[in-house]
């Protein structure tokens, strides 16, 4: 089910959009996966290898940029996550240089930008390719990068804000944000606070804004702020902000239970000019972008995961079927072997309901029903294969030296962050027509 125009492309077009050399496509030895990470991963992950047979969403073209970008995890990103999620921040400027001039941060972004134009099925699979990053953190952090930051911008946005933020953003150059939530509105987004008042021909900025991925190394914010007091759902828009301006504190670098490696701040706004210019699309239509730009996220989430899970799995049977407990390996039991059959199962089953989103999605269809389903899905297994797969480890499983415990922490962030379990249920229940009026969400 590739979309026509990506069954077109060989990967020789593809090296030469990317402009890679081709021993980047060739001899990529997945076998060698995770070799030279601290945490001494031993399993493979199956996921990037090309299956034998036609993919229903990937074709040849997938599996070779997939195999292209696992290289560059494998040895510029991984070797040093430890050592990141120990300082308690990644590099993000120097890694999403890396990443851009091989040009996977502009996957489905035009090439007037910088981008390589390629549908957004391309994007889920580099998405599942970041979920071999030994961490939430980083792939998190990318994902704002290219798929929550910029979808309004690209869609909607002026040629010269695309050439002022979004080209610099595609190059690497640049790292952005995207500033929704506060303090006082996380799922509830239609009661933020932050204004940015018209003034002759600028916007002043006044607010706050609350759990900033990358927020204290970002360049921009793509902000979402109120320009006029009319109903919550029409007095919104979309800006671009540039980061150091005068009146834009950083309050502080939030503390927190995992995504070690992810920057995430507390920032206020006084008084902060910014040209009328830097508006997205039209003014008052921001919550709309906001929640176009949401589809997107939610699939890139549960894609981000797909992988780091099954990685955890497979880890997991190593570990057991080494380790002995009563004369035998602990994987022997039925209650373990059945226990990690069930989990790839119901992994298998979220990817599948991924991929059904993902090619309506690109057929043009709006699949926000399938999106939230397969978020909230994603969320409910962030939990439960961390968890159980941590029991196995036995003690460990509860020390700093294994993925599980850092992944235990990092995925429990999924069923939070970016809406809530109980909106993706409220945003269900809307379209099963079972949600009581007054109740309404999304
Ligand atoms: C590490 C991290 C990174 C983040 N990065 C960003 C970012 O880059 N940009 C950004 O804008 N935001 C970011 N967020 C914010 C995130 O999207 C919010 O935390 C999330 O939307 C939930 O909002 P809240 O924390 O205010 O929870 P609240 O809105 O206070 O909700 C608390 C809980 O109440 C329950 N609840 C809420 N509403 C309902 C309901 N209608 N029915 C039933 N139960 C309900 C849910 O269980 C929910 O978890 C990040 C958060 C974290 C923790």
């Amino acid at each position: 089910m590739a979309s026509p125009r990506s069954s077109l492309l060989s990967a020789k077009v593809l090296m030469k959009l990317l402009k890679l050399p081709l021993r980047r496509f060739v001899g990529v030895s997945i076998g060698r996966f995770l070799q030279r990470c601290s945490l001494k991963p031993s399993h493979c992950s199956y996921s990037s290898g090309a299956p034998s047979g036609s993919h229903l969403l990937y074709t040849a073209d997938h599996f070779a940029l997939r195999a292209s970008l696992r290289k560059i995890i494998d040895n510029e990103i991984n070797p040093f996550v430890d050592k990141w999620e120990e300082e308690g921040q990644f590099p993000a400027h120097q890694v999403f240089k890396t990443l851009g001039n091989s040009g996977f941060l502009g996957i489905d972004k035009p090439t007037e930008y910088g981008g390589l134009n390629l549908d957004f099925s391309y994007v889920i699979a580099m998405a599942e390719e970041f979920g071999a990053i030994r961490c939430g953190a980083i792939p998190m952090a990318i994902g704002v990068q290219t798929s929550m930051a910029t979808p309004a911008l690209t869609r909607f946005g002026t040629d010269e804000l695309k050439k002022e933020f979004l080209a610099p953003t595609i190059a690497g150059d640049v790292v952005a944000c995207i500033g929704v939530s506060e303090s006082g509105a996380g799922s509830d987004v239609a009661s933020i606070k932050t204004k940015a008042v018209r003034k002759g021909d600028d916007y002043v900025i006044n607010g706050s804004k609350m759990w900033i991925t990358s927020g204290i190394q970002a360049d921009w914010m793509c902000l979402l702020a109120n320009t006029n007091d009319g109903p919550p759902h029409k007095n919104k828009s979309l800006l671009c902000l540039p980061m150091k301006l005068p009146g834009i504190h950083i309050a502080k670098k939030i503390d927190k239970l995992g995504m070690r490696s992810s920057d995430t701040a507390e920032i206020f706004f006084e008084n902060v000019k910014i040209p009328r210019k830097y508006l997205i699309g039209e003014e008052g239509m921001g919550f709309n972008y906001q929640m176009l730009q949401f589809q997107e996220e939610r699939m890139i989430g549960v894609a981000l995961t797909l992988t780091g899970l099954e990685i955890l799995i497979k880890e997991t049977i190593d570990y057991t079927s080494q380790r002995k407990a009563f004369g035998q390996p602990i994987l022997h039991n039925q209650v373990v072997h059945f226990r990690l059959a069930e989990l790839a199962t119901e992994v298998e089953l979220l990817r599948a309901l991924l991929h059904e989103a993902v090619g309506l999605y690109i057929r043009g269809n709006e699949v926000t029903k399938l999106a939230s389903m397969a978020k909230l899905k994603c969320g409910r297994l962030c939990r439960e294969v961390p968890d159980s797969c941590l029991q196995f480890w036995g003690g460990m499983g509860y020390t700093n030296e294994v993925l599980v415990s850092r992944m235990f922490r990092d995925y429990r962030l999924t069923s939070i962050g970016g809406g809530a379990d109980e909106i993706m249920l409220s945003i269900i229940c809307k379209y099963m027509g079972i949600l009581p009026q007054k109740n309404q969400t999304g």
